[in-house]
């Protein structure tokens, strides 16, 4: 059997006024795409035709002329696979396009026209997808990520082939039912370790039992994507009738749960959190510039906690990372050791942020970033958007954050590495293109009413 492989991934953030153009996205072709764990030992009868596969990290919409470009190198391979059996596709489920809106909407539409309206489709999607109901309708098989942090792309990935080759051997067809709570939950308040997400995902291996029943996934959704389609769902696939009794009952869970979703650390504007956080006696602590959050597809480049940590007289205090690839690039030809004035940041969310005229001195230098002292305050400026999510990317500058009493990093929730070594953590709810306070977000598309921004009493799948 045939099953041609592709897809492209982003998870587009309308509050930027940034446009993710094609050089940020990495782009694989040909057997290049079929590298990973989840292409291997699927049998001998079992042959991939790779098409083209891309993913960028968050950011804001996808530019009109990218999209088009991938979506038609996608379309042009999968015509020439022709003959297939199947399509794997491997999508985030929250791109947006410029002048296009909903990015798997007319991607499908695209591929349908290539391939015809009968071929099976396998998606595997990232939790934080916000899905059209056309698209999950093209799909025989739909199946989310169960972890954010995410650390399941490989095994999600696998699972959707392996259920794509069983039904193909079975020679039947699988359906997806999808039903939509309308419910917002920025992914920071939906932890897959901390309650309720952590129930509602563990009970999903009840649900994959029942008769009828393959598979099924709980998907938060994109709130920074500002989408009609913008909204927490519920996936069920099997036999129709049992998948859509699934599906209702997974989303009248994730109904039920709406107010408790919450994050797993206190939230607190700038101020009171670095009074907290300097009165600390068991350290480091962890201070997430949420609104300015890389991995939810901010600027990065907002130096509005930098400042009041100097205002507030802050040491010990390391604060990375902040995009500013000029500022770099002037350490650089200066020297280590040398001080230097820089305008810092405020270049790429001008909405929520102005330069930072200083002075610093500039510490350790390598190709993609530079380590600075400013008033005190160690701070990283890096040539990308740069979440600092690994111990191992401190390193890189030679640092260790268990050094610091107070460490500040541009996402929201703390990744695994950091979640274990902070000591108390707070989520800053700081400006910027992921603010966390929704009701602070000019919501255009988004279908109403929805909670939290409406006030819904009642909602029945
Ligand atoms: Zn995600």
């Amino acid at each position: 059997m045939r099953i041609a492989v592709g897809g492209i991934r982003h998870e587009s953030n309308n509050f930027s006024s940034l446009v993710t153009n094609l050089e940020e996205f990495t782009i694989a072709r040909g057997d290049d795409i079929l590298l990973g764990e989840q292409f291997i030992g699927h049998g001998d009868d079992v042959t991939f035709v790779p098409t083209l596969s891309a993913h960028a990290p968050p950011h804001g919409l996808v530019g009109t002329d990218a999209y088009r470009a991938m979506r038609d190198e996608l379309r042009d391979r999968l015509r020439a696979g022709l003959p297939l059996d199947a399509l794997y596709l491997d999508l985030h489920g929250a791109m947006d396009v410029v002048a296009i809106g909903d990015g798997e909407s007319d991607l499908i539409r695209h591929i349908r026209a290539a391939v015809g309206p009968n071929l099976p489709i396998a998606l595997s999607l990232d939790l934080h997808a916000n899905l059209a109901p056309e698209v999950i309708a093209a799909a025989d098989i739909a199946t989310a990520y169960r972890t954010a942090p995410h650390r399941d792309g490989v095994a999600t990935r696998r699972r959707a082939i392996d259920l794509l080759v069983t039904q193909l051997r079975a020679g039947r067809r699988h359906h997806t039912a999808m039903v939509k709570p309308p419910c917002l939950i920025p992914g920071e308040y939906a932890v897959t370790d901390v309650e309720p997400a952590r129930s509602l995902y563990a009970n999903l291996d009840t649900f994959d039992r029942r008769p009828g029943i393959v598979d099924t996934s709980i998907v938060i959704g994109c709130a920074w994507t500002d989408s009609e389609y913008t909204s927490t769902a519920a996936l069920a696939v099997g036999e129709r009738a049992a998948g859509e009794a699934t599906a209702r009952e997974i989303a009248a869970g994730i109904w039920a749960a709406r107010e408790r979703f919450a994050p797993e650390v206190p939230t607190l504007a700038i101020g009171p959190a670095i009074a907290r956080a300097r009165a600390a006696t068991d350290t480091p602590v962890f201070l997430s510039d949420s609104g300015d959050n890389v991995t939810a597809g901010a600027a990065g480049d907002l130096t509005i906690v930098l400042r009041a940590l100097i205002a507030a007289g802050a040491r010990d205090t390391l604060v990375v990372g902040i995009c500013n690839p000029d500022a770099v690039a002037a350490c650089r030809a200066t020297g280590s050791g040398a001080r230097i004035s820089l305008s810092l940041g405020g270049r790429l969310d001008t909405r929520n942020g102005t330069p930072f005229d200083t002075t610093a001195t500039v510490g350790g230098l390598r190709e993609d970033g530079a380590v600075l002292t400013i008033d005190g305050v160690t701070v990283v400026i890096t040539t990308a958007r740069d979440g600092f999510i690994t111990l191992d990317r401190f390193a890189h500058f030679g640092l260790d954050p268990r050094a610091y009493r107070i460490v500040v990093v541009k996402t929201g929730y703390l990744f695994p590495e950091m979640r274990t070594i902070a000591r108390d953590a707070i989520l800053l709810l700081s400006p910027g293109f992921t603010d966390l306070d929704l009701a602070r977000l000019p919501y255009r598309r988004v279908r109403r009413p929805i909670f939290p921004l409406d006030r819904l009493l009642a909602w029945a799948p």
